[in-house]
């Protein structure tokens, strides 16, 4: 119930009762005040009767009947007169012979007082009429009683109609003590009310909604306390809402995916990175069993949850993907659980994996010459060997000596390009003549193998490049071409310009590049055959570098040629060099 309602059955209730009481008092005053008032009236006709009956010569009750029957005509009341014995000798109602027939009087209790003390009073039913009177009765100097009898219906008549006037009033009094009052509590509940609306809509979180500061002192008060603690609610959301934007930030901004699970690793929060690593784009509220399929991720975060120990796994998915994952415990009693921290180690392993390959292939590559060397040597120093032999060891200790020297500078080479060391200087290079001097410091390799090398095309084109990485491109193509050429045949150096751009090929006539491999040659230390390989020794570096040149310089390059008919190696610059 509403404190205005209440306030109003509040005011009822005291009118009402204010009311009831003031008509409880009204009405016994008034009965008092008539019937006195009744009375006295009449004690003063009992006397003014008793006084004419005393004047004059003494009257028997037939003298004495008229002047009674007048008084009773006039007051409308009933007159009767007992003598001294207590026998009746008058009554105004009564006809005179049947007054004689009345019992008599003396023990009626008004008569025995006022013989007693000269003035009796009583309120009783009349023997006579079965009806109340009031009756007052005056004792005559010969010890005769005056009696007047007043019926109390006629009395009540009197007091009804004043009681009813009274009644009234205390009524509408009381009616508007109730309209004041309940106006009054309207006046005093409406500002609490406004209140508690405005408290309600902030409680709500409308935060703009001003708090009023109408009513009395003490809602006044209440208003100023509850705005003070608006206030304060504010600040500490803000404070919160900054808080839980940092934290927000800070989760989006470590490199890491980061996952937060409850202890039915459900997922309470999670950043971006995590759901593209999982590739769902809302994971909270979902259970990571139907996120993450790996036993082992699993694993991980439900032995921390359960134990409330960190655990670390490394795992190998699908495709050669490999994910880190930490899982550390949160404090007991929070919403959270635990905290996941998922990296993809993926390109960090394959690094890892290439660099044990690389030291492995390294350690193989030197391996060959150096066992050679150390037998020539051995061989040697054992004095056995004739001279035809010794100069053949000799010669094959230079040979793979410079075999060993050839891939160092290789490596080196390599390892420059690839940390991003190598400078270059570029410079406008006319394409034919420089691979003309490339194709001329090889023709004595070539003529030993009986191949020709024949460069064409425009001697105008040229290209904006390094010129010593420029040959170094040509001479590793070159000296490939010729090294796989079979005896007899050429090898056919191109220069052109398309629409792409300037660009030079090197055609042979050798064995060709089967289309699987066509990407791999262009790996460090990738060699197609290796038995095929021995009798045209080489590192297996030549054209990993040739494609890092390539790219320093815009370039592209790309294989072409068919299996067992020679194969066509492309470069192409770029159309702005
Ligand atoms: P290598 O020093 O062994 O020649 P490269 O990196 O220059 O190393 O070449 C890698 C591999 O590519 C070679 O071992 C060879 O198997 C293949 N290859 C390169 N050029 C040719 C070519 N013109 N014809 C056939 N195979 C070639």
């Amino acid at each position: 119930m509403s404190l205005r309602s209440r306030l109003a059955v509040l005011f009822a209730a005291l009118a009402a009762a204010a009311g009831y009481l003031l008509i409880l008092v009204s009405d016994a005053t008034i009965r008092r005040a008539v019937e006195d008032r009744a009375r006295n009236r009449i004690e003063r006709e009992l006397e003014l009767l008793s006084d004419e009956l005393a004047a004059g010569p003494p009257r028997g009750a037939v003298e004495r009947d008229p002047v009674l029957r007048r008084a009773a005509r006039g007051l409308d009341c009933r007159i009767t007169y007992v003598g001294p014995d207590g026998a009746v000798q008058n009554d105004t109602d009564l006809l005179p012979a049947d007054v004689l027939q009345m019992e008599n009087h003396a023990a009626r209790p008004e008569i025995r007082e006022a013989t007693a003390r000269g003035f009796g009073e009583s309120r009783r039913e009349s023997a006579t009429e079965g009806k109340e009177f009031l009756y007052v009765a005056r004792r005559l100097p010969d010890g005769s009683v005056l009696r007047v009898a007043v019926s109390t219906a006629r009395v009540s008549e009197v007091e009804t109609s004043y009681l009813w006037t009274t009644r009234i009033a205390i009524g509408a009094v009381c009616i508007a003590f109730f309209i004041v009052g309940a106006a009054m509590s309207r006046r005093f509940s409406a500002p609490i009310a406004e209140l508690t609306q405005a408290a309600s809509a902030v409680a709500a979180g409308d935060f703009a909604r001003d708090l009023p500061e109408a009513g009395g002192e003490e809602v006044q008060l209440l208003s100023a306390a509850l705005r003070r603690m608006k206030a304060s609610l504010a600040d500490a959301l803000a404070r919160a809402e900054e808080e839980r934007r940092l934290t927000s930030i800070v989760f989006e901004r470590i490199p890491d995916a980061l996952v937060v699970v409850d202890t039915k690793l459900a997922v309470v929060e999670s950043n971006d990175r995590f759901a593209r690593m999982i590739g769902v784009a809302a994971p909270a509220g979902r259970a990571l069993y139907d996120l993450l399929r790996n036993r082992s991720l699993l694993d991980a975060f439900d032995h921390t949850v359960r134990t409330g120990e960190p655990s670390e796994r490394t795992v190998r998915l699908a495709d050669e993907i490999v994910w880190q994952v930490a899982v550390q415990p949160l404090p007991a009693g929070a919403r959270a659980s635990a905290v996941g921290v998922l990296r993809d180690v993926t390109r960090l392993e394959r690094t890892e994996a290439m660099r044990r390959t690389f030291v492995a292939d390294v350690s193989h590559e030197l391996r060959t010459p150096i066992a050679s060397i150390a037998a020539a040597a051995e061989t040697l120093s054992e004095g056995g060997a004739d001279e035809a032999e010794a100069a053949n060891l000799v010669a094959l200790i230079g040979r793979q000596s410079a075999r060993m020297r050839e891939l160092i500078d290789d490596l080196m080479d390599l390892a420059q390009i690839e940390s991003g060391a190598v400078e270059l200087e570029p410079a406008d290079v006319p394409l034919v003549p420089l691979l003309e001097e490339v194709a001329s410091d090889l023709e004595a390799v070539a003529a030993s193998r009986g191949v020709r090398v024949v460069v064409q095309g425009d001697r105008a084109v040229a290209v904006h490049g390094d010129r010593r990485r420029l040959s170094q491109i040509a001479r590793n193509l070159m000296d490939n071409a010729v090294k796989f050429s079979p005896e007899g045949s050429a090898v056919s150096v191109r220069v052109e310009r398309n629409g792409s751009g300037p660009s030079f090929s090197v055609s042979d006539e050798g064995p060709g590049i089967p289309r699987a491999e066509r990407d791999k040659i262009f790996q460090r230390f990738y060699q197609i055959d290796r038995s095929r390989s021995k009798e045209r020794p080489g590192t297996g570096l030549g054209l990993a570098i040739v494609k890092h040149l390539a790219h320093l310089h815009g370039a592209s390059i790309e294989v072409e040629g068919e299996v067992g008919s020679g194969s066509v190696f492309r470069v192409q610059f770029p159309a702005a060099m």
